[in-house]
């Protein structure tokens, strides 16, 4: 039985996000590597891994670079160039800029994410879209890939100054729904921000393990359910 909200992630979610970055830097690592005749491709892309892994590691910092993604891609592009010794850095921000623009260009949308928000919306479930990031990135991808129509709610990090795993996200998501804790569920790719910030509010916490890599060993986060595809939301309809 589904509930009588939903509130969903973006990216990872109904977006495929992940998925298109380590091909786009392996191909500019090939591309870069070539150019300045001092590195091994492989290397450049361990280094650059390195340093993203580091800078994205921290939740300040995340917090703070997913609100200007560019600037992150650049700082930690150079970062590793001056760990390996690159003295171009002027490459390193071309580098990043490209990755930037690339990516932009090549996420797409889950094969099913379109069928199953249209069999939900037709079963009178009510949508919120809660996604963190940068005002105009995020909102140009709700755009781009026409998904205002099935929300009566979109909460974009950027355009509001909180984010998630702030309570204020979910509170003013379930307030737009006209809805309780008990009525809806959450469901997303990130364990912290879409799982146990929403079940520390009584939200049933759904996590979409996109990438089917199971939980991490040790997790203090356990989802009430978990899928692989937002589509086992409505098995039976698609
Ligand atoms: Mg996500």
């Amino acid at each position: 039985m589904l509930p009588k909200g939903i509130l969903i992630d973006l990216d990872d979610t109904i977006l495929a996000y992940s998925a298109v970055a380590e091909p786009i830097w392996k191909k500019l690592c090939q591309e870069y590597a070539g150019r300045m005749d001092s590195i091994q491709p492989e290397r450049l892309f361990g280094g650059i891994k390195k340093m993203s892994d580091w800078f994205w590691s921290d939740k300040e910092r995340h917090k703070k670079g997913r609100q200007d993604l560019n600037s992150a891609r650049r700082f930690t592009v150079s970062l590793a160039f001056r760990e390996l010794k690159l003295e171009d850095l002027s490459l390193a921000e071309e580098m990043a800029d490209r990755f930037s623009a690339q990516r932009e260009e090549e996420i797409f949308i889950f094969e099913k994410a379109e069928g199953t928000l249209e069999i939900l919306t037709r079963q009178n479930i009510s949508l919120a879209l809660m996604t963190n990031g940068e005002a105009k990135k995020q909102r140009n991808k709700v755009q781009r890939f026409n998904l205002e129509r099935f929300f009566k709610s979109i909460l974009i990090e950027g355009e509001m100054g909180f984010g998630k795993p702030e309570e204020a996200v979910y509170k003013r998501a379930m307030m737009e729904l006209d809805l309780g804790p008990d009525e809806v569920w959450a469901v997303g790719d990130n364990l912290e921000f879409d799982v146990s910030g929403p079940q520390k509010l009584g939200i049933f916490g759904v996590w979409n393990d996109f990438s089917r890599q199971g939980l991490p060993s040790g997790s203090e986060v356990i989802p009430d359910r978990i899928i692989y595809d937002i589509s086992e939301l409505v098995e039976e309809g698609l």
